[in-house]
């Protein structure tokens, strides 16, 4: 079972990252199609010419629909978010992560405070938005070091209720906060200014897609809640999802 879920969380992954591709790739396509287009309309076009611009023509409609195809069949569903208890979204994150930061000697820890109401989540999303971050901690810090994901409560703010409200039907009155703290190399301000756009990467071609935090931040935010960073080169860096959380009044009742 356990292995059918993190097929179908990578399925789900590769799934988002064709979509986001084929997405990126759409808008130079349609600029290369005005171009051929203005091109075959320019009166020194010899006949020649006529009949290889045809050529890239035809081509490049068997690129646009090989995309067309692609984004159709990933089209991803939705997040569909209940009400969780957090541990439920939290703990198989750090338990699939854990043998690789133990490979690198880097520690990861799970610190949940004691009041942590249940969290407004599609858990299969979430835990898809701890993987990364994760990752990318562990990318991030050398041996010796650690992460550490710290559960959190505290009050809504009035914007956050407001959009929490969108997303789960009734203001919430809490938000949880899930940090990932890692005690890596950090991100100059340059590079966390570009952090959530789409393909940045610091990573060797191959490695990184630049797709994590944008997705991530993506996700978060279809559960009315919100992704942020903050870092400082050589001390490390902490990413912040917050989610909107049942009050505890309520979860008495639920
Ligand atoms: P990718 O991991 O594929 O590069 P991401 O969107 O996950 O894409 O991250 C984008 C970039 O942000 C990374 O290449 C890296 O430079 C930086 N980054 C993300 N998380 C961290 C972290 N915990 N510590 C340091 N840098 C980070
Ligand atoms: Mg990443």
């Amino acid at each position: 079972i356990k292995d059918q879920l993190n097929r179908s969380e990578r399925l789900a992954a590769v799934g988002q990252l064709v979509a986001s591709v084929a997405h990126e790739v759409g808008t130079p396509l349609h600029s290369i199609a005005w171009h051929v287009q203005a091109l075959s309309e320019e009166p020194s076009v010899t006949p020649d010419m006529k009949k290889r611009i045809a050529v890239i023509d035809g081509q490049l409609n068997r690129v646009v629909r090989i995309i067309q195809d692609l984004l159709s069949s990933t089209r991803q569903r939705k997040p569909d978010p209940t009400w969780l208890p957090v541990d439920r979204v939290v703990s198989p994150a750090a338990a699939l992560l854990e043998p690789a930061y133990h490979a690198k000697g880097v520690a990861l820890r799970v610190e949940i405070d004691s009041d942590v109401p249940m969290v407004w989540a599609d858990a299969e999303k979430i835990h898809q938005v701890l993987v990364n971050l994760l990752t990318n901690a562990l990318a991030a810090t050398p041996e010796g070091g650690e992460a550490v994901i710290h559960v959190a409560a505290r009050p809504a703010t009035q914007d956050e209720a407001e959009l929490g409200k969108r997303s789960a039907g009734a203001p919430p009155a809490t938000m949880v906060t899930v940090a990932v703290r890692d005690t890596g190399c950090g991100m100059p301000a340059e590079d966390l200014r570009k952090a959530f756009t789409p393909f940045f990467t610091t990573k060797a071609v191959g490695t990184g897609t630049g797709l994590g935090l944008f997705l991530s931040r993506e996700t978060v935010q279809a559960h009315g809640g919100h992704l942020s960073i903050e870092s400082e080169v050589g001390k490390g860096t902490t990413v912040t999802l917050s989610l909107p959380g049942l009050a505890a009044s309520a979860s008495a009742v639920a």
